[in-house]
């Protein structure tokens, strides 16, 4: 049986293993599992919350690593659509990004955590190709049937050599909500990255 998670002692973007500890906060449920009526008042999972500093890199970051299943695909309830905040951001992150970067008309934009496509629905109103990769199965589900493709996944190098031979390479590359703090290996790639999320 995998562990549901682990202490990362290597620091995720360099290697090093010079890491400080700046804050510890209690054990917690991760964030948004929220659970139904009749389990209030049942213990809940809780997993390490330690922030690390890295001596070398200065880059900060969770010091454990839970199972993604647990965090991203298991009753995973965010659902970027439903903020008016969240969706007033990305409208100006995706006009931002539309006069940074100059992306062929035929250009694909690909969104890592795509969520529920919010993001990627102002990239196809615009006129571009969109394609998403979520892990969260119920929400990808919703994003298909609102006409974002979405391919139910967790990110890595694996599933970019398996699906670009069908999509082709990106013109422009998201990942709004993908925090280095936790992943367990930081993706390297040119990409766009903006609003980190500690959860
Ligand atoms: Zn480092």
């Amino acid at each position: 049986m995998t562990p549901e998670f682990y202490k990362k002692e290597e620091c995720r973007l360099c290697g090093s293993r010079a890491l400080e500890l700046v804050i510890e906060l209690a054990p917690t449920p991760p964030g948004n599992h929220f659970v139904s009526a009749d389990k209030v008042g049942f213990p809940q999972a809780r997993y390490p919350l330690e922030v690390y500093f890295c001596v070398d890199c200065h880059h900060v970051q969770l010091g454990h690593v839970v199972d993604p299943q647990i965090l991203y695909q298991k009753n995973y309830s965010y659902v970027s659509g439903t903020s008016p905040i969240f969706v007033a951001h990305l409208k100006e992150y995706a006009s931002e990004m539309l006069s940074r970067f100059p992306i062929p008309k035929d250009g694909l934009v690909l969104d890592i955590g795509s969520n529920d496509g919010t993001a990627l629905s102002l990239f196809k109103a615009a006129g571009y190709k969109v394609l998403g990769i979520d892990p969260a199965i119920e929400i990808v589900r919703s994003a298909n049937e609102n006409g974002i493709q979405t391919l139910s996944e967790f990110f890595d190098l694996e599933v970019a050599r398996k699906y670009s031979p069908e999509f082709g390479k990106a013109a422009l590359t998201s990942w709004l909500t993908v925090s280095s703090m936790r992943l367990p290996e930081w993706i390297t790639g040119r990409t766009v990255s903006s609003t980190p999320v500690l959860r």
